[in-house]
């Protein structure tokens, strides 16, 4: 299931997704490389995740992450996005991004409007805030994960 590979620890450059409007919903999500794709156990459920993100050195925030199907690639290659819970001034294209996931929340689904899939989405992010808000999942906040300088490290435990 989707719990046994977490807390799942990954670090890779975010690179332009294929433009399915994420920032213009009000929700951009920053996409890994293909390479950091290829380098998830590839049994991990597609779907919605919670867990802590870190761009570049920086502070590190709540975020919700989706596994999916790539469309770019005629859905036979996963896309992992990450919109993390905190208003940045600028783009950070480029740069390494953090991540450990810590909590899974539902399957992908279909929806009928954009309405409906924006409502999912504002709970989803709800319900990842209250989770990270207790103490399991907390404590990986500061994980020692976050504190390397290198940021050079893909897929490191
Ligand atoms: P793309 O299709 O290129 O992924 P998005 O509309 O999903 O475009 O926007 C993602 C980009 O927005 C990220 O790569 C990042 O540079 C920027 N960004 C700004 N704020 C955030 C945030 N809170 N979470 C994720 N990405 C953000
Ligand atoms: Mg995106």
């Amino acid at each position: 299931g989707a719990m046994r590979q977490l807390p799942y620890f990954c670090r890779g450059e975010v690179v332009k997704g294929f433009g399915r409007g994420s920032k213009e919903l009000g929700i951009p999500t920053a996409n890994f490389s293909e390479q950091v794709v290829e380098s998830f156990p590839s049994d991990i459920p597609t779907g919605i995740y919670y867990g802590w993100a870190c761009v570049g050195n920086g502070d590190v925030h709540k975020m919700v992450l989706s596994i999916g199907w790539n469309p770019f690639y005629k859905n036979i290659k996963k896309s992992v996005e990450t919109h993390i819970i905190h208003t940045f001034k600028e783009d950070f294209y480029g740069e390494i991004l953090s991540i450990v996931i810590t909590g899974y929340i539902r399957p992908e689904k279909n929806f009928d409007s954009i309405d409906a899939l924006i409502l999912a989405i504002q709970e989803d992010i709800e319900e990842a805030k209250r989770q990270l808000d207790l103490p399991e999942h907390l404590k990986l906040k500061e994980d020692n994960f976050f504190h390397q300088p290198e940021g050079k490290i893909v897929n490191s435990r």
